[in-house]
């Protein structure tokens, strides 16, 4: 079990590196354009999409997005810190640790199956959402998704989430592993809920 929680240092470390530039208004962070929002910004998107769509399809959309901004993320990580495999997945939670998402909890990883287990207690995302019947922190398991497609190099690993803060559970916890074995699992009514059959 490894506990991620000193996001702090790794952004002054990409500070120090250079990795994290504002240069006349505008800020880059490896490499990337960037902005800082309220997580408000994000969760009233994402209730349009569920008022529009239905609130499991609003939440694949959501994951799909996402998915594809985690891997974004991961890939600059890759340039910026060389790290590969369960490394540059444990680094990325640095990352968002430092980029606000919370405090992580690393319960189980492995390149080798393409696996990982974590939580993250007292979920912002979460926080913001409020009360709901189902897991909703599809930003999070989105940008896990992505960056384990690119930490695993795979591109059929999916992430859902077991539990969440906006059920009335203490933590999120989120299970990383390839789509396959999802479909097989047992819980199958919550994993085709969040994940596009
Ligand atoms: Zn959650």
């Amino acid at each position: 079990m490894q506990v991620i929680s000193r996001g702090k240092m790794f952004g002054a470390r990409l500070m120090a590196e250079g990795q994290l530039k504002w240069d006349d208004g505008y800020l880059t962070a490896m490499g990337m354009h960037a902005i800082m929002l309220p997580i408000s910004a994000f969760i009233s998107f994402q209730k349009i999409l569920e008022d529009q769509s239905g609130k499991d399809a609003g939440g694949l959309q959501m994951y799909a997005q996402f998915k594809l901004v985690g891997r974004e993320i991961a890939n600059a990580l890759i340039k910026v810190h060389r790290k590969h495999g369960s490394e540059l997945l444990l680094c990325n939670w640095e990352l968002a640790s430092f980029a606000g998402f919370g405090k992580f909890v690393v319960m189980d990883v492995s390149m080798k199956k393409a696996y990982c287990l974590f939580k993250v207690q007292n979920s912002n995302i979460a926080n913001s959402y409020g009360k709901s019947d189902r897991p909703s922190c599809h930003t999070m398991r989105g940008l896990a998704a992505g960056a384990a497609q690119i930490a695993f190099e795979r591109d059929d690993i999916e992430c859902i989430e077991t539990t969440c803060k906006c059920m009335g559970y203490s933590d999120c916890c989120f299970k990383i592993q390839p789509r396959d074995l999802f479909i097989e699992g047992e819980k199958y009514d919550l994993i085709k809920k969040q994940i596009e059959e």
